[in-house]
């Protein structure tokens, strides 16, 4: 049986599968074309449109990352080959430190002591009680569902919104788009863990981040997609005017990397980190390859991502 990958380090993971899983071949995407045709399965993440049209007898394909949206946005995608993603796979442990990071970075006034650091300014700000800080979380995924609840264990009041129905020990779970005002109506920190989908594209434009509290403060380590970065920056306003929002987190952008002169970088109230709140663990990550391949080939019934959805 044939697997073929492609992601940055794909000699590494090669080596690593080669050894965990001896019964396949295991190939790179830098193979020579008459031996990297012919897969039976493709492990990719960001793969170039070649590599899916010379294909001609794929039993799967398996997203080595969370998000789909580049996958299934590639020419040349089969639409009758089932699509798998990595769930969780030590994504949401990283993920869930990011996220405490920048509630607290806003909780505890960092972003106030970095101002007054400029001017040797020694005030101490006051810490408001956790109870009367909710955290709203957009996306209750594999990763948003981790992130809700180490924040909850962290001792935020947390609210969750999906597009389904669920129930999560310690989270206020919503739906539907009463939950999302509810959800909005109280976040003091507004974290976005969807994916980018045609159904949450833009989904916080101005009218939305309107009905967030004053001085709340977003966390995106989503997509870019989902936040109009100009109704942000409106919300954000500038130094000598302040908005109605406090601060943000941004971890991705409509457009990556941020072009050096986009005004989100010059911003006093925003942190950008360059995509990088969860990489893909290499280890847990195999397992889940490995895992998948076993139960295509046994005929099992996988949870397949859903192309119409997008996620
Ligand atoms: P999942 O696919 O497991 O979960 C997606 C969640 O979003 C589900 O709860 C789903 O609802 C919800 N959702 C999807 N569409 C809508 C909608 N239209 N309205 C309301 N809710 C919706 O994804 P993960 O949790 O694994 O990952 C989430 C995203 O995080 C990824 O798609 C990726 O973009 C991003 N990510 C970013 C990383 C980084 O380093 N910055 C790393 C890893 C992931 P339901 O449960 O009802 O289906």
């Amino acid at each position: 049986m044939k697997l073929v990958i492609h992601i940055d380090d794909s000699a590494q993971w090669q080596a690593a599968l080669e050894k965990a899983f001896p019964q396949a071949t295991v190939l790179t995407s830098n193979a020579p074309e008459d031996e990297r045709k012919n897969a039976d399965y493709l492990a990719v993440w960001k793969a170039p449109e070649h590599l899916l049209q010379e294909q001609s007898q794929l039993k799967g394909i398996i997203n080595l990352g969370a998000g789909v949206d580049y996958l299934l946005k590639t020419p040349g995608l089969p639409s009758d080959v089932p699509i798998v993603k990595l769930r969780d796979a030590g994504m949401g442990e990283l993920m869930a430190d990011y996220v405490l990071y920048g509630v607290l970075h806003f909780y505890r006034s960092m972003d106030r002591y970095a101002t007054q650091q400029q001017s040797a300014t020694w005030q101490p700000q006051a810490v408001p009680d956790k109870t009367q800080w909710p955290v709203g979380i957009l996306g209750l995924g594999a990763i948003g569902s981790y992130v809700a609840t180490h924040l909850s264990q962290a001792g935020f009041p947390v609210l969750g919104w999906s597009r389904s129905a669920k129930q999560i020990s310690g989270v206020r779970c919503l739906h539907g788009d009463e939950g999302l005002d509810e959800l909005l109506g109280q976040a003091q920190s507004l974290v976005t863990i969807l994916p980018d989908t045609p159904a949450t594209e833009g989904i916080l434009n101005a009218e939305q981040l309107a009905k967030l509290p004053e001085g709340a403060s977003v966390i995106n380590p989503g997509r870019g997609s989902l936040i109009d970065e100009q109704a942000l920056l409106d919300a954000l306003g500038e130094a000598n005017k302040p908005g109605h929002l406090r601060g943000a987190l941004l971890d991705v952008f409509c457009e990556e990397p941020l072009p050096t002169n986009h005004p989100l970088w010059q911003h006093p109230n925003v942190v950008v980190t360059p995509h990088m709140a969860a990489p893909t663990p290499l280890n847990d990550a195999i397992d889940q390859v490995i895992a998948y391949i076993k139960a295509f080939e046994a005929g099992e019934t996988l949870a397949t991502i859903s192309p119409a959805s997008g996620y």
